[in-house]
């Protein structure tokens, strides 16, 4: 026993200045949307512009999480660059609503405490993701919606901005084009209407994970939504748990998809409770709520997650992904396409 004893001090004496003084892991993980992306119609270009700006969301949440800040602060930045970049469906280069205006969502949640802030149907808040923060830390609420959450922005003192702050020609096509194609089937059914779009329509959400020098777990999501979304639909990213989740316990994780599913499946939590209760690898929870249990049910999208040892896992079921990470060993990845790791 002493002897035992004797060997367990020595190995402490023995560990070397570097080992003790091994920093905390921090991770970060983001998204900018997945679906169908045809490599043979995107243009080296388009390419580069969009791998450039994941890369400046990443390194802009990273810098503040090398800088010992909260996950919180290094979600909301990274997702703030992503929805001034009208390349995405968030903040400007939203998707257009049927009546041809911009009606954004955006959830944030904090890992440590389990409390969350969340968005829907503002149409005047220039970062959402912003207002859902205030939401969580200003307000006595979980989610406000449309104009009551417009003038809670107010009284935060948030930047204001006209609707067409948001607008892009490309996304207005896409509306005529949508809506079009939904006229032309509605009379037959209004789902098999919205069922002819494919996920080109609501393509592009911005999200991220994050995990802070204190093991402490952030997740933030925001979007524009469908394209044609009418009746004040409202999707999985200002859901929590559905499209934004995070606990401190398990995992943090942000969803981009077809929203139905992901609301109904309740996809985010359901990843996080496999994790904790089956006591198996957050990679091997996500794998099988997206490319197994939204499959069967004809889901498409992904995840983007990271667990409290800042190991990253970011599975998706469609032709691709915009995603960035690094995680806890600083391997940084920035990718569209390959495999969903
Ligand atoms: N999940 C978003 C929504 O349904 C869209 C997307 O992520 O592509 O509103």
């Amino acid at each position: 026993m002493k002897s035992a004893l004797l060997a367990v001090a020595l190995t402490a004496l023995t560990l070397s200045p570097a080992a003790q003084a091994k920093p905390t892991p921090i991770a970060l993980a983001i998204h900018g949307g997945a679906g169908t992306i045809d490599p043979d119609n995107m243009s080296e270009a388009q390419r580069e512009a969009v791998t450039a700006k994941l890369d400046q969301a990443l390194m802009a949440g990273y810098a503040l999480l090398e800088q010992g800040k909260p996950a919180l602060d290094a979600v909301e930045a990274a997702v703030r660059v992503l929805e001034d970049s009208p390349l995405f469906n968030a903040g400007v280069g939203a998707v257009y609503t049927w009546d041809e205006r911009h009606e954004l969502d955006a959830s944030i949640m904090d890992g440590a405490t389990l409390e969350a802030g969340a968005v829907a149907g503002v149409t005047t808040v220039r970062n959402p993701i912003s207002l859902a923060r205030r939401v969580m830390t200003d307000s006595a609420h979980v989610m406000l919606s449309g104009q009551g959450a417009e003038q809670f922005a107010q009284s935060q003192g948030l930047e204001q901005v006209a609707n067409s702050h948001f607008d892009t020609e490309r996304r207005l096509q896409s509306l005529h084009k949508a809506k079009a194609k939904i006229q032309a089937q509605e009379a037959v059914s209004h789902q098999a209407a919205v069922a002819t779009l494919d996920d080109h329509y609501k393509m592009g959400t911005v999200g991220a994970v994050a995990l802070d020098r204190n093991g402490n777990l952030a997740a933030a999501t925001s979007t524009g939504g469908m394209t044609a979304k009418r009746w004040g639909r409202i999707g999985d990213s200002p859901v929590i748990g559905a499209g934004t989740y995070a606990d401190n316990d398990s995992c943090a994780v942000s969803a981009t998809g077809h929203g139905e599913f992901f609301i109904r499946y309740n996809v985010a939590a359901d990843i996080c409770a496999r994790a904790k209760y089956q006591g198996i690898p957050l990679a091997a929870a996500s794998d099988t709520v997206i490319n197994q249990r939204l499959v069967a049910a004809g889901g498409t999208g992904g995840v983007i997650t990271v667990d409290p040892q800042g190991r990253v896992a970011m599975p998706f079921n469609t032709q691709g992904m915009y995603r960035a990470s690094i995680d806890a060993e600083g391997n940084k990845t920035v990718a569209i396409w390959g495999t969903s790791q």
